[in-house]
């Protein structure tokens, strides 16, 4: 998966519904480690559809 940074908003609920704890969250950027299994909870969850 791959978040597009230039709609997110940084809200933090894919980083709480990752099962695996696979993102990774800073002021300047949200985006899935090597533990990412491609779950697909992430995308669901996120309100802005910024995860592809
Ligand atoms: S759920 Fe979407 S908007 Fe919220 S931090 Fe994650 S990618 Fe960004
Ligand atoms: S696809 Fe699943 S495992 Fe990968 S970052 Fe999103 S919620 Fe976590």
């Amino acid at each position: 998966m791959e978040v597009d940074s230039s709609l997110c908003l940084r809200c933090g609920a894919c980083v709480s519904i990752c099962p695996v704890d696979a993102i990774e969250a800073t002021d300047s950027y949200v985006r899935p480690n090597e533990r990412c299994t491609d779950c697909g909870a992430c995308r669901k969850i996120c309100p802005v559809g910024a995860i592809k």
